[in-house]
This record gives C-alpha cells, structure tokens and sequence, in this order.
C-alpha cells in the first residue's frame, strides 16, 4: 500500500468520514496475487475482472463513502448469515456483502479488454450459464454517469500541450488500446506504452483512467481533481531519445481518430 492509504488506513478510528482508495482491483488483469496483500485474485464470472477477497473485505469494513458500480450475487443458497439468498440474487448494494457467501458478479466500472479498434466491444453483450442461472447481460455503460472526455494539457516537463482522454472507467488491461505493445507497470495505478509514449494513469478513488499522449509529471483526475502524479524517470529515458515532432503528430492523429470512434459510437449508449 502506498504511504497515503496507510496513513489513511491508521487514522480510521480518528475519522469521521472516510473514504478509501480502492485498492482491490488491480490495473493489470493478467496479475494473479494482490498487489497489496499479496492473495490470489478472485476472478468475477462475468467478463472476467480481477479482485482479492481480502481487500475488498476490508475496504466495505471501514470506508464510510461507497463510490463503486458493482453487482452481488450469492454462491451458497444455504449460508445463513443473513436471510436466505435463492441463486438469482443480485444486489449493487455492498453493504450486503456476505463474507462467506458473496462474490462479484461484475464491476460496472472496469474494463479488461478495451480495444483502440474494438471500441464496440465495451458495449458488448455477454451470455453465461452458472449453476442454473442464466445471464444475459449486456455491458453498457450510461452515456450520462460515464463520459469520455479529452483535453489539452501543458506539459510541466516539456511546455508542450499534449491531449489527453479522460476514461470514465478503470482499464485493467494490460496493452495498450493503440498499439496492443505490453504495457510497462511503474505503479500500482500507471503504465505505460513504451512504443506510443502513452502513459495511463488511474484514480483509486474514483477508478478512473487518464490517458496522457506524452510525458508530464502529473495528471489530474477528472471526477474529483485529485492529482496524479507520473512515476517519469524510466518513461523520460525513451522519451528523450525519440524524435518529439514525429511522436507528437503520430499522438494528435490517434487522439482525433479515437474521438471519432466515440462520436460514431455514441448514439449506442443507453442508460
Ligand atoms: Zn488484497
Ligand atoms: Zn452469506
Ligand atoms: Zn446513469
Ligand atoms: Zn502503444
Ligand atoms: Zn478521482
């Protein structure tokens, strides 16, 4: 855990209201161990996303701010703890979480596959069969609670303006959504793509993702402004040994045609 959530972590009892980073979902899908206490990630029956047991356990215990989009269902219809749960319930309220029963359908805000070319797929639908229970659940995300946004920004290191795409979302995904290059983790909640110089970088509190078309030393989160700063040093190093003119054309030209896949895209959101 980062210096700042253990702090936070320590002062619980002092605090009245407190919000928690989310920190149990990781920003890499394909990791198998919690990044923080280092169990086995659970893995959600619809769309695959990632998250340790333990960590949300402790994030429901003693945050007092719930911010987070996600479907409950039960896996014991005889657990007792509470009233009988039949196989068919769901509920987005976590504080019915059972810890002996429970388990995560799916996160509404984390996107494991998202795809440059393959934006459709985000609002794809998917069609499970569990125990008897059947899903059909389409994956939309409402056009009104989850705006892609862009913006221009001044680098702090070059004073260049570079763009950036505002992900009102978590991409867990571990290529980049341009090139499909392997991302690099410097954090816990950025990566990078080495080929692009694009760096992502998420909020934990509010799963949100930046996506910054050249180098800066911070970002800020557009949903509650908290800033993010960039771990540059390694970024820094190609960075500079990359021609700034031909990458800064290339970044513009993926930025426009990636708005225009959302402007094409729009009309299929729906609450
Ligand atoms: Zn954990
Ligand atoms: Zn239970
Ligand atoms: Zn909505
Ligand atoms: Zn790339
Ligand atoms: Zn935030």
């Amino acid at each position: 855990m980062d210096q700042i959530s253990y702090s936070q972590t320590i002062n619980l009892e002092n605090n009245e209201s407190v919000i928690m980073p989310i920190v149990f979902i990781p920003f890499d899908n394909n990791k198998d161990k919690c990044y923080y206490c280092k169990e086995s990630y659970s893995v959600t029956p619809l769309f695959q996303q990632k998250y340790c047991r333990y960590c949300l356990f402790l994030y429901n215990k003693y945050t007092t701010n719930i911010n987070l989009d996600i479907f409950i269902s039960t896996k014991d219809t005889q657990c007792n703890r509470h009233r009988l749960r039949s196989l068919d319930f769901c509920t987005q309220n976590i504080q019915e979480w059972c810890d002996s029963c429970s388990e995560v359908l799916y996160f509404k805000q984390v996107i494991t596959n998202c795809r440059f070319d393959g934006f459709n797929d985000i609002h794809g639908e998917q069609k499970f069969i569990e125990s008897g229970k059947y899903y059909n659940i389409e994956f939309k995300l409402c056009e009104n609670c989850y705006q892609i946004s862009s913006g221009l920004i001044e680098s702090t290191m070059t004073e260049k303006t570079i763009p950036i795409i505002y992900l009102p979302w978590w991409d867990a995904n571990n290529q980049c959504i341009f090139c499909d290059q392997t991302l690099k983790f410097n954090s816990d909640h950025q990566k990078w793509c080495s080929n692009c110089i694009i760096i992502y970088i998420g909020c934990r509190y509010c799963l949100t993702t930046n996506i910054i078309f050249g180098i800066t030393n911070q970002s800020q989160c557009k949903k509650c402004d908290r800033i993010l700063n960039v771990i540059y040093k390694a970024i820094k190093e190609v960075f500079d040994n990359k021609q700034y003119a031909t990458f800064n054309i290339n970044a513009y030209n993926q930025l426009s045609h990636f708005m225009n896949i959302i402007d094409e895209n729009s009309n299929q959101l729906e609450i």
